[in-house]
């Protein structure tokens, strides 16, 4: 029922744009995201855009989704990790590509229900942490890869602190509003950062984000 609509957003949406990562793309296919909306507007969950979710909070556009998750370029061992677990969508996608994926939010319903909902869809290579995500997830450091899937003002020191050397970094810094999408490697000589465009993502908020 939703085939048409969700190859229609992979051809518009995402290859009309430059995506061009073949596993991102299947990946988008596999992910039902009409699971991941609020009940009754499954018709929206292939459009264009963000949705709200609740609490504020939104799914971002599958065109951003595919942005940030192929300039993780996963091959398909790493470990992740994700701040902003939301409705777990970007969570299903970098669990069909990478080895583990560990999820932080700090609103503890969206954790619990994005929890049962990729339980319900199969996955068993994610776990969750309910609380500050700027904060990182220290225990299982360092990470392959690190996405971020809210704005704050800049780059969290514990994040960079927890990603692995030659590890990849890509989160939305700047103003409260609007941001630049940073991809961020951690490399021998130091912090490499490349400017991937303009985004407005919902506020990152916490100890090294934006004030609660
Ligand atoms: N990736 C999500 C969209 C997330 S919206 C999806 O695909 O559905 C951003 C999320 O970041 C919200 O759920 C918000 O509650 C969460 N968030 C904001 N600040 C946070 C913080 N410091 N730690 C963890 N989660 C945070």
């Amino acid at each position: 029922m939703y085939n048409q609509k969700m190859e229609q957003m992979i051809t518009t949406q995402l290859m009309a744009r430059g995506i061009r990562d073949e596993r991102v793309l299947n990946a988008m296919r596999k992910v039902p995201r009409h699971e991941f909306v609020v009940a009754g507007k499954e018709e929206y969950a292939y459009a264009d855009a963000a949705l709200p979710v609740g609490h504020g909070q939104t799914i971002s556009q599958p065109f951003m989704v595919a942005l940030m998750t192929q300039a993780l370029q996963l091959q398909g061992n790493e470990k992740v990790l994700e701040i902003g677990t939301g409705t777990g969508y970007q969570t299903a996608i970098l669990a069909e590509l990478a080895k583990t994926v560990y999820t932080v939010e700090k609103v503890s319903q969206l954790s619990q229900e994005a929890q049962v909902r990729l339980e319900q869809l199969g996955y068993d290579n994610v776990r969750f942490l309910i609380g500050d995500g700027t904060k990182g997830w220290p225990d299982n450091a360092p990470y392959d890869a690190i996405i971020v899937t809210a704005g704050g003002p800049l780059v969290p020191p514990s994040l960079y602190d927890q990603l692995a050397m030659g590890g990849r970094m890509v989160i939305p810094a700047g103003e409260r509003k609007f941001q630049d999408l940073l991809l961020v490697s951690k490399t021998e000589d130091g912090k490499e950062v490349i400017n991937l465009g303009k985004c407005g993502f919902v506020p990152l908020l916490g100890e090294e984000g934006w004030e609660d």
